[in-house]
């Protein structure tokens, strides 16, 4: 093949201009993208190589090794995993198949710290390396072609890059930064030795550099044959709980997620019974920006016997769980499974109720521990993550109970936080329902007309103002055996609450008025189905309720602004 020129892909160019002028305090990210993507192309051989080992050639020892030339001022990031062929690095380093780069480029806070996170989550992971290099070269070969069939790509990194055939030997990929004028600090051994260990440390292949001898006459490093490894190398799930420092758990969960902060709770066990298997759990501090994306990626990772099988792993846990990043690594399924044989599996069934339960206790934990310090962490939790838990109410039977005591709601009591076991503490004698509204928003809610005869009776409601809300309500019924109550529906009986005196004037007040009510009720004609005289309001003159059983108004709304 003869040297070709392509041109990036138009969201590429922009998305290079911001990584090269948006990170730049963060510069030293690059070296952790791209031994990650190294780590990566060696879990994709290892998969790979399962159905054809063929593919290890004589080099079955998977690994990455750092390179340095001070005199050409390279730094080079090599590993033996896939590699890629010509029309992979076209593709691959071209393009951006992921959708949401738009997204993620509007998302660009200004703020280099929370950019650099972002880069992260996106896995806008190669361009970082233009942070530090005017030009990086990308030597491939992709396992299992002939070494004529290797690839070199190369570009400055604005408008075009260019991809020629070479040879190349050995299976796997360099990745070549030309580091730019003034970023000599990463030609230095024991920069480039700390940066792997701060971020690199847990990647479960050796990470190799080579050794340097001090030259007394030349009076510098002197770069020697011998390699070493840099890193632990040990996947950190397969090691004993008691070896393991909180330090080191926080910074495996950074590497795997991204995330700059550590998690709010994690919990790591190795489970026996129906199925064994290693489950490494984290619940983040803050949301992923793409939370809500449908086709976002699940954060759980799958193993069988220390072997990397996929990312997202969506059959591992339900999807209001999809906030959870981690690792499980089984014992018991096969190495060749595939997604859909996951759906299908009894082992997997039982590695999800068993992460579901450990989620829900680790949020238990905090949500009712004795320190306010841990309960608040829950408040913050449930800021961040509460809309998505909350679906949890429908789609999991078997935790429902466990989820309604998690679920927090503003009510005309507190703004925030209200947890539905608190609402039933403060139930006034003789009131027998939770009583609700449904809004649009929280101000809504509050100056509801619907509310009136609550406020008077100093009756607490809970203001729900969520989209999932609704959906909510139509899957939890009851709780602590007291019936939810939306006070937007039907006639309302605060039973034992209503005075005496109140209803009767009310019934007077009905047939008293009979006559306006039947000359409103023709007047409406089908527009409404009732008029009815009520005591609900305190100082308005109308409002509007549903029937009970029917829609209510809030939800007519939404899916009328659905289009349904
Ligand atoms: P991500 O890692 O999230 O996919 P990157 O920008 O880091 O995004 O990498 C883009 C793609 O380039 C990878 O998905 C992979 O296909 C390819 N790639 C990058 N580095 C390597 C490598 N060392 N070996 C093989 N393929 C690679
Ligand atoms: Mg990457």
């Amino acid at each position: 093949m003869d040297k070709t020129t392509h041109s990036f892909q138009a969201e590429v160019k922009q998305l290079l201009h911001l990584v090269t002028h948006s990170l730049y305090s963060n510069k030293e990210i690059f070296l952790r993208e791209l031994i990650s993507n190294a780590s990566d192309a060696c879990d994709k051989l290892r998969f790979e190589a399962l159905d054809n080992s063929a593919l290890y050639e004589d080099a079955p020892n998977l690994e990455v090794r750092v390179l340095v030339d001070k005199a050409a001022r390279t730094l080079t990031i090599r590993d033996n995993g896939i590699g890629m062929s010509a029309q992979e690095a076209i593709d691959h380093l071209g393009t951006i198949a992921k959708s949401g780069t738009k997204e993620f480029m509007g998302r660009l806070s200004g703020d280099q710290q929370k950019d650099a996170q972002l880069i992260g989550q996106f896995g806008v992971g190669f361009y970082s390396g233009y942070i530090v290099a005017d030009r990086i070269t990308v030597e491939s070969r992709r396992a299992g072609l002939k070494a004529e069939e290797g690839v070199r790509w190369s570009s400055e990194g604005t408008g075009d890059f260019e991809v020629e055939a070479i040879t190349k030997p050995t299976r796997g990929t360099d990745i070549i930064l030309h580091l730019r004028e003034g970023e000599d600090e990463f030609l230095t051994a024991w920069k480039l030795r700390g940066i792997i260990n701060k971020y690199s440390d847990h990647i479960s292949l050796p990470i190799l550099m080579q050794k340097e001898e001090w030259d007394a006459e030349k009076s510098e490093y002197v770069t020697q044959d011998a390699w070493d490894t840099v890193n632990q190398a040990a996947a950190l799930w397969t090691r004993s709980k008691s070896d393991i420092t909180e330090e080191q758990y926080h910074d495996f969960y950074k590497q795997i997620s991204h995330d700059s902060e550590p998690p709010l709770a994690y919990t790591h066990n190795r489970v026996e019974g129906r199925s064994e298997y290693t489950q490494l759990l984290f619940v983040p501090k803050n949301a992923p920006y793409d939370l809500w994306n449908r086709d976002r990626k699940g954060g759980l990772k799958l193993y069988v016997k220390r072997v990397f099988i996929m990312d997202d792993a969506e059959a591992l846990l339900p999807s209001y769980l999809r906030f959870v990043k981690g690792v499980i690594d089984s014992a018991d399924l096969p190495l060749n499974v595939s997604r859909e044989i996951l759906q299908e599996s009894r082992d997997v069934k039982a590695i999800r109720e068993g992460c579901t339960k450990r989620v829900l206790s680790m949020l238990e934990e905090l949500a009712n521990n004795e320190d306010q310090a841990k309960r608040d962490q829950y408040a913050a939790f449930w800021k961040e993550f509460g809309a998505v838990l909350k679906e949890g109410v429908g789609e999991d039977f078997t935790n429902k109970e466990r989820l309604a005591k998690l679920l927090r709601f503003a009510s005309t009591h507190a703004d925030e936080n209200v947890s539905l076991a608190d609402y039933v503490g403060r139930m006034k004698e003789g009131q027998d329902a939770i009583y609700v509204i449904t809004a649009d928003s929280l101000a809504a809610a509050k100056n509801s007309p619907q509310l009136e005869l609550f406020k008077k009776k100093g009756i607490e409601v809970l203001l729900l103002t969520d989209r999932v809300d609704e959906w909510v309500l139509s899957h939890l019924y009851d709780f602590d055996g007291r019936p939810m109550q939306n006070v937007t529906k039907g006639a309302i009986d605060l039973g034992k609450l209503q005075d005496e005196e109140e209803k009767k004037k009310a019934e007077e007040a009905a047939e008293s008025l009979k006559p306006l009510l039947e000359r409103l009720k023709t007047a409406l004609g089908e527009r409404a189905k009732d008029v009815r005289v009520t005591t609900r309001l305190v100082d308005s003159p109308a409002c509007l309720v549903t029937e009970e059983g029917d829609m209510s108004a809030h939800l007519a709304r939404l899916l009328k602004q659905a289009g349904q």
